[in-house]
């Protein structure tokens, strides 16, 4: 009588705890402040939900393993976009560090500057780190797909959307060989888009 009573508790708690997650529909994202981020010079919106996730490595600044690594690395990639592209902002809507957190960059509604034709219909996020030999870390892979379920979720993707590597786009190496390999994967990875093929003398 008294094991039934445990084993009722128990499973009254675990309906508990399943339902209390489904309710709590939200997602830690650092905010610009939080980084340091520059103010934009410029800012266009885009309206949501977009058809396409574009998928990156930042190649330099190579992988993050903790939060201010992975807050400097923000700033970088933003200096190096505002100062060296002269671009308005740094280039992508998110960040992903290996420290498996989630960082606002242009966000989802401002328009990109990751992938031409694409950045006024799409979400770009930044895996950040080298990933052309090795596939990042699981928990920094995990977040990126959060980020694209609670995207889903909150109507800022379409739930057909489409999942490209950068490569697809323009020709690059980006988001490397790994990852892409990884991402193809991945549900809604778009086969039909085929890759641009880089010239024999680039990277
Ligand atoms: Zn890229």
């Amino acid at each position: 009588m008294l094991a039934f009573f445990v084993m009722a508790l128990f499973a009254i708690e675990k309906t508990f705890t399943a339902s209390a997650c489904q309710e709590d529909d939200t997602l830690k994202i650092i905010s610009r402040e939080e980084w340091g981020a520059r103010d934009a010079k410029h800012i266009t919106n885009m309206s949501n939900p977009v058809p396409y996730v574009i998928i990156h490595h930042s190649y330099i600044p190579g992988a993050c393993n903790d939060t201010d690594q992975c807050k400097q690395a923000m700033r970088d990639m933003q200096d190096f976009h505002m100062d060296d592209r002269e671009w308005w902002d740094i280039g992508y809507s998110f960040g992903v560090g290996g420290d498996g957190l989630i960082y606002e960059g242009r966000g989802w509604t401002r328009m990109g500057a990751h992938a031409p034709k694409y950045n006024d219909q799409s979400i770009g996020i930044c895996t950040i780190g080298d990933w052309r030999i090795n596939i990042p870390p699981p928990n920094q892979l995990k977040a990126v797909q959060d980020l694209i379920a609670f995207g889903v979720r909150d109507g800022r993707i379409n739930k057909s959307y489409k999942l490209l590597g950068h490569r697809q786009t323009r020709p690059t190496e980006c988001p490397g060989q790994a990852l892409f390999d990884e991402i193809k994967k991945w549900p809604h990875f778009s086969s039909t888009t085929k890759e641009v093929k880089m010239p024999a003398n680039t990277l």
